[in-house]
């Protein structure tokens, strides 16, 4: 088998439109986003206005990363400290790391073996914990039953906050991810759907909550020179009562992120090009499992996820070191130690310790690939010849 050359962390270069709105944004010397000519909306503001018209919300605050976005929601929602919050056993560490940031309490709740929130795992939690709000982290791009999910949440009276750092673009129903509760937190990092290296966009349509994040977030009294905010009446009883957490974008990142919403719903579409490749390849494996991606999710297939079942540990090892031998990166979940960016729940020890056999059996087997744009087609076809060839030389129960 001949091995893959391309480079699995390589995202597209950033548009030319953008580096130049990015170069006049330097020469201007106005990169704080409350530093704009007179009369002028900032590049911040001008972001905001765009991706509230995109995501169909009414307010957007963008600011410095996925994970402030995160914090932002759960203190502007009034979470604090001692609070209980429930989230995915499965998610990347910023997710239980916001909510350990305003001191409240994480509760993990089960994955179902297709990567989802397991909804009668949370009913239960809902009930145990007493917690009264979830934020909900879409995984590696996978929705749960949107619907099942609001009724539930509603009939127990708990509040979703939803973490879309996989989901931006993607729909359930042909509702927008994070439209469905308080709030949807979106990430601009590098590895995500649009790049600035680092930032985050919350969006909501509550006036009340979005005063409390544009203060938090640091707005000083400048709230008025937001793109997408409620009036100054919002604003009035709040701004001496919310501490300023100093989480604002820059006007260099907005700069580069607006001509990049344009092109998101093409590079979706991109994406699960590459995505449906692969998909359809391992499906033909007997040895691996793809989880299902039911009818009313439009995904978008920035990464692929699939399972091993009945290998073991050590085969699981040498799958990954074989692939990795033959240029294909794979990040397994199962792996004791966590590696880069990979954690699971086990490693998150600022949380209670908490059992979670049904996620632990899940992720034993898991592997999770990244699909950068800069793969080819023809790209993905060789990649998926390689995962498959490589599970074909384990000594796996149901092997040919
Ligand atoms: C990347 C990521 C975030 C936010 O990350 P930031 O680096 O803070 O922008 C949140 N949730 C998940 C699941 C992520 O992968």
């Amino acid at each position: 088998m001949k091995p893959f050359q391309g480079n699995f962390t390589l995202q597209e270069p950033i548009p030319e439109a953008a580096i130049d709105a990015a170069v006049e944004v330097m020469r201007s010397g106005r990169l704080h986003r409350y530093n704009a000519a007179a009369e002028q909306q900032s590049p911040v503001a001008a972001l905001e206005a765009a991706y509230a018209d995109y995501q169909g919300a009414r307010f957007c605050l963008a600011c410095a990363s996925g994970g402030a976005a995160m914090a932002l929601a759960l203190r502007a929602h009034g979470v604090g400290a001692g609070d209980k919050v429930l989230t995915n056993a499965f998610t990347l560490a910023p997710v239980p790391g916001a909510i350990a940031a305003v001191g409240a309490e994480a509760v993990l709740v089960e994955i179902t073996e297709d990567l989802v929130l397991d909804l009668s795992d949370l009913d239960a939690k809902i009930g145990a914990s007493g917690a009264r709000t979830l934020l909900l982290s879409h995984m590696r791009g996978h929705l749960c039953d949107m619907e099942a999910l609001c009724d539930l949440l509603t009939a127990r009276g708990v509040t979703l906050i939803e973490d879309c750092a996989h989901t931006m673009g993607a729909s359930w129903n042909g509702r927008k991810s994070g439209n469905f509760g308080l709030a949807g937190c979106f990430s601009a990092q590098t590895y995500k759907h649009v790049n600035s290296g680092e930032g985050g966009l919350l969006t909501s349509d509550d006036p009340d909550f979005i005063a409390r994040a544009i203060l938090l977030s640091g707005s000083y009294m400048l709230y008025d020179r937001h793109g997408a905010a409620p009036g100054p009446e919002a604003f009035a009883s709040l701004r001496f009562d919310m501490p300023n957490m100093s989480s604002r974008m820059d006007n260099l990142r907005a700069a580069i992120l607006l001509p990049q919403i344009s092109t998101l719903d093409a590079n979706v579409d991109r994406w699960n090009a590459r995505y449906d490749l692969i998909a359809a390849r391992l499906a033909e494996c007997p040895l691996l499992r793809v989880p299902h991606r039911p009818a009313p999710e439009r995904y978008v297939g920035s990464s692929i996820q699939f399972r091993v079942p009945g290998a073991s540990a050590d085969m699981l090892e040498a799958y990954v070191t074989k692939a990795a031998a033959l240029g294909v990166d794979l990040k397994w979940f199962g792996r004791a130690e966590p590696v880069a960016f990979t954690s699971t729940h086990h490693s998150w020890r600022y949380v209670p310790a908490q059992s979670l056999p049904h996620t632990d059996r899940v992720l034993a087997n898991l592997m999770d690939m990244r699909l950068p744009l800069t793969f080819s087609l023809e790209d993905c076809a060789h990649i998926a010849d390689i995962l498959v060839h490589c599970a074909q030389d384990l000594s796996l129960p149901g092997a040919a």
